[in-house]
């Protein structure tokens, strides 16, 4: 890719950190060049279809550039993004603030387990910022037609019942235009235009934002912070993997990639065939997520020598745990019947139950689309048989001129039956403040490994065992059963969440990065990303991450 070889600022990674430190640098008059491994993705692209599919998938080597990109562990399943704009493009929104009693000050050196080197104090001025860029707002459910969606309500009930406080967490998507009555599906009014030229509209509460919002409603990265680097002259090259990083005869670092922007979809490539081009910058900052960022540096530890031995450790999924609430049921005139949750309206995730305990955890409820809907439905075929009779009797006698009204849509209305599966099922995520005791290196392969204690030995046994108990007190509330994922009955964590791997500290025997990102032994190098958290954030951890990226960028402007 032609262009200039050497910038004030190389950031690897368009996510949270990259993106927000990107902006900041670029306002700030800076030449920052943006490497980006993944696609950019407009509006209407996102597949959605069966057959497109696959292409949500990441795996280069295959012919797939998709959005999404899974790693499985031995003890840990996660799932982390691969797109310009990061994680943005597939999370479910939530911007909330990690709780002030949380920034906790243990002692590493007897038996502690975190040391937060910043304060909720320090980052209060950040997370303002930052909910100001991305249009942070709550889901407006005093607001026809937006209302208070019946799991929202549901969770409500939930909460009042456990005694638990719940909140509506900020949200970036727009569910309407400033000034004015929100309203799903109206064009959204842009002060510039985006940066795909694509009409956007209000939230039409699909449920899809998992899968990339095909109406542009979600304030994204690349429509908010990336949007505004790139106005301001920041050099966004997408579809360019970082490989190497070396420190530069003098001073800055060398960074070298491969630019993947001619490939075909589809197309399987031989990537050890693949070009790899160079370019310097004075600083270089690490936003590759917590998985991508902890892998690159691991790689490259021959080449920075003075990189800590903390490297890889206080790795933590958040303390996910995803559990399914099944078959709500709800008293109606004295009889018990199913309660509709109707979990494909709205937003993805629009409450939250707080636990506030010693290992403080969260309950969202995470609705789905229409489609896994239609999955539920299929997968209960059992009572659709019978329906399936009716209806083929129904059709049998007109055809064999048995007196019936020729009018039969209320047959098949009845074939499809009330679907009570699929509307009165929930997932519930929970997460929070789990022990950061796991571990990411390399093993003899050069492939990126991941060790935890098993589950028996694990000091966030207990913290688990509460999560599933507060998610069990829900699924009674509402009249249910809960149920676990297949993964986690096999001893498996499912994280959204990863973080940990470069943690901060107060020096290379605490952690790998300063409070303010900069690498120990590395002058002019930095990560700023979901790697950073000496332990779990608690809440889910976007607005955290952002928040320090952007205090650590104002420190790169005074250095
Ligand atoms: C389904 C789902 C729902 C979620 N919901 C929420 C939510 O509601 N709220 C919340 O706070 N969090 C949520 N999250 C988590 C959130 O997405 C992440 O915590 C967040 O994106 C992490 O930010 P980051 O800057 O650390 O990294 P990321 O956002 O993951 O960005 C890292 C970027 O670096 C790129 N990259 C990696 N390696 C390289 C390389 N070698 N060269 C160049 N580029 C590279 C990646 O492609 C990626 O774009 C969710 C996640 C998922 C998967
Ligand atoms: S609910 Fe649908 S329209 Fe609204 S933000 Fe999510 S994906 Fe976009």
């Amino acid at each position: 890719m032609a262009g200039p070889s050497h910038f004030d600022a190389i950031v690897i990674g368009s996510g949270f950190g990259g993106a927000v430190t990107a902006y900041r640098l670029a306002e700030a008059g800076k030449s920052v060049c943006i490497l980006e491994r993944g696609k950019a993705w407009a509006p209407g692209s996102f597949p959605r279809t069966p057959a497109e599919s696959r292409a949500a998938l990441w795996d280069p080597g295959g012919g797939l550039h998709g959005l999404i990109d899974v790693w499985s562990f031995r003890r840990l399943f996660a799932i982390v993004a691969s797109a310009v704009g990061g994680g943005s493009l597939i999370y479910s929104n939530v911007l909330l603030r990690k709780d002030e009693r949380t920034f906790v000050h243990e002692d590493l050196r007897r038996d502690g387990n975190e040391r937060w080197p910043v304060s909720r104090a320090d980052l209060e001025p950040h997370y303002d910022e930052v909910e100001r860029h991305m249009g942070a707002t709550r889901y407006p459910f005093d607001v026809a037609p937006y209302s208070l969606t019946r799991k929202t309500r549901a969770m409500f009930d939930a909460a009042e019942a456990i005694g638990a406080p719940i909140e509506l967490p900020k949200l970036a998507i727009t569910f309407g235009n400033p000034g004015m009555s929100p309203r799903p599906g109206e064009p959204i009014h842009e002060a510039f235009p985006n940066p795909y030229g694509s009409p956007r509209s209000a939230c039409r509460l699909c449920g899809e934002c998992n899968l990339g919002c095909n109406s542009g409603s979600k304030n994204t990265l690349d429509f908010t912070y990336l949007a505004e680097a790139t106005r301001l002259g920041a050099e966004l090259r997408a579809r360019c993997e970082v490989r190497d990083l070396a420190p530069r005869a003098g001073s800055g670092y060398v960074v070298r990639y491969v630019d993947r922007s001619g490939q075909v979809d589809g197309e399987k490539v031989d990537t050890s065939s693949l070009v790899h081009l160079s370019i310097t910058a004075d600083k270089v900052i690490v936003a590759a997520g917590a998985l991508g960022s902890t892998f690159l540096l691991l790689k490259n530890r021959e080449t920075l020598p003075a990189l800590s031995s903390r490297l890889g450790e206080r790795c933590s999924g958040n303390g996910d745990l995803l559990t399914f609430l099944t078959g709500a049921k709800e008293r109606k005139r004295g009889e018990l019947v199913a309660r509709s949750l109707e979990p494909t309206r709205g937003p993805v995730i629009t409450a939250s139950i707080r636990f506030d305990e010693e290992r403080l955890f969260y309950l969202q409820d995470a609705g789905f689309p229409d489609f896994v809907a239609w999955l539920v439905e299929s997968a209960h075929a059992g009572s659709a048989i019978s329906r399936a009779a009716r209806l083929l009797y129904r059709l049998g006698s007109g055809w064999l001129g048995i007196e019936q009204s020729p009018d039969v849509a209320g047959a098949f209305a009845d074939l499809i039956g009330a679907c009570e599966a699929s509307t009165s099922s929930l997932p519930l995520l929970g997460m929070g403040r789990e022990f950061p005791e796991s571990r990411l290196f390399l093993d003899a392969r050069g492939y990126l490994e991941h060790e935890s204690p098993p589950s028996a030995r694990s000091r966030s046994r207990a913290y688990y065992e509460r999560v599933r108990d507060g998610a069990r007190q829900v699924a009674d509330v509402l009249g249910g059963q809960l149920l676990d994922t297949p993964l986690w009955m096999l001893g498996r964590g499912v994280t959204v969440h990863p973080v940990g791997g470069c943690a901060m500290g107060r020096n290379a025997d605490e952690g790998v990065v300063d409070s303010f990102g900069e690498v120990f032994g590395h002058p002019g190098l930095y990560v700023a990303d979901g790697s950073v958290m000496p332990g779990a954030v608690g809440p889910n951890p976007s607005l955290t991450i952002a928040a320090l990226a952007d205090r650590f960028a104002a420190r790169m402007l005074r250095a």
